[in-house]
């Protein structure tokens, strides 16, 4: 049994919605497959909620390019009297009739109740579609098996609940092939949640880890794991496999090709996860897996780049120490606003911090940490880190870089940069 991941650039439009469902055609094995929203869609409902939220009838605009999308993808793959027709209607009509109501003062829970409309309209397309194609499969709705806590926007997963649910519906007792959401889940109370932008990767691993599945298959728009992201760095080149520990270290670096959750729930079941190209379906990709035989010292330099980065510089007033019971409280106010450190470095009077921006600015954080300290900081940063560095590296992508902070341990090298204009 296997468990697919095909993420929004998949699924982005008619002609790759055919080419998906000639790969999931491919396997005749037990299979679940989990699905992002399409294309930038969840970019979409996102400004959706945003006006929604702030009473603005722009909402209704919003609505309007969210619908024509997908009918715009029915359109190319069903005849006009095809029974989907009606089905997206009544979802369709649900997101208006709740547009058409006050929110209420929780952004984040009306965020996660809209937003996860993406990928209950992608995976009924799918659905619907692959049926049609005589790739008989079963529609999920994972919010009755995934049960999370009420953390909207970063729900943590009730693994004992989940645990249960998840093999008694997805049994596999009359169905080969089961249709799913990524990114979504629900509490215990039947509200929605999501799981964290990019999350649907880690549903995957949820049920590839529940499931006892031989191996986790992600299919991106890449070749597999890059040593670079081409955005940034020239010259990428795919990595053939890797340890959970490198994959690991590379998320939590900022590299983007998988969601940082991911990796533990496959690590502790030994299970491989498969990054492959939707594109060249045939080409082998990056495994990822408990082999340790790669050497430290034989791999090649690998880059990831953090952008919107800000460097917060925070003194005691009085001249006195950067002690560990002030270090407490900054990292106390971090955690409640929900900031991520990616870099520190003290000295005797300063704690410098590099922190990502957050959609609504640094300012919220700036007054709560002025309570006590003396603050000043420096946005329009990047941090960059290479895994496996060499001096040749380093000159090349640091050397003609304005430098801000830089720290090296013996395998990782991270420079705070100015970005470049
Ligand atoms: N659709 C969600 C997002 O774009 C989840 C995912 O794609 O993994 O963040
Ligand atoms: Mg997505």
């Amino acid at each position: 049994m296997q468990v697919f991941k095909f993420g929004g650039a998949s699924v982005k439009d008619a002609k790759s919605l055919k080419n998906m469902a000639s790969i999931i055609s491919g396997y005749d094995d037990k299979l679940v497959v989990v699905v992002s929203a399409m294309g930038k869609m969840t970019n979409a409902f996102e400004d959706l909620v945003k006006a929604y939220f702030k009473g603005d009838a722009l909402k209704w605009d919003k609505f309007n390019l969210i619908k024509n999308f997908h009918n715009q993808i029915i359109d190319g793959l069903f005849e006009s009297n095809d029974e989907i027709y009606p089905v997206i209607d009544a979802l369709f009509f649900k997101i208006e009739d709740r547009l058409s109501r006050m929110p209420s003062l929780n952004f984040d829970f009306e965020y996660d109740q809209l937003v996860s409309y993406g990928e209950i309209l992608s995976t009924t397309i799918i659905s619907y579609y692959l049926n049609k194609e005589e790739i008989s499969n079963k529609w999920i709705d994972i919010r009755f098996l995934l049960r999370t806590d009420d953390n909207w926007r970063e729900a943590n997963v009730d693994w004992e609940l989940s645990g249960k649910l998840i093999p008694e519906t997805l049994n596999f007792k009359d169905e080969r092939l089961y249709i799913t959401q990524g990114f979504i889940g629900a509490t215990t109370s039947d509200l929605t949640t999501t799981l964290g932008r990019e999350g649907s990767d880690y549903t995957a691993a949820i049920l590839g880890h529940v499931l006892e599945a031989e191996q986790v298959v992600v299919w991106k728009d890449v070749p597999g794991i890059l040593n670079a992201d081409p955005q940034y760095f020239e010259h990428p080149r795919k990595i053939a496999s890797m340890t959970y520990r490198e994959a690991v270290e590379l998320t939590f670096f900022g590299a983007k090709v998988i969601h940082p959750k991911t990796i533990k729930p496959l690590e502790n079941s030994g299970i491989p996860l498969h990054v492959r190209s939707f594109l060249k379906p045939d080409a082998k990709g990056t495994i990822i897996g408990s082999d340790e035989s790669e050497k430290p010292g034989k791999q090649i330099p690998v880059y990831i780049m953090k952008t919107r980065q800000v460097l917060i510089t925070i003194s005691q007033p009085d001249f006195s120490f950067m002690n560990e019971e002030s270090m407490a409280w900054i990292f106390a106010a971090f955690s409640e606003l929900r900031m991520k450190i990616n870099m520190i470095q003290q000295s005797a009077l300063n704690l410098s911090i590099s922190t990502d921006i957050p959609e609504h600015g640094v300012l919220q954080l700036v007054e709560r940490l002025a309570e006590s300290f003396e603050v000043r900081y420096n946005d329009g940063l990047e941090l960059i880190t290479i895994r496996h560095y060499t001096p040749e590296a380093i000159e090349a992508e640091i050397d003609h870089r304005n430098v801000y902070l830089e720290q090296k341990t013996r395998n990782t090298a991270r420079f705070l940069v100015l970005k470049k204009r």
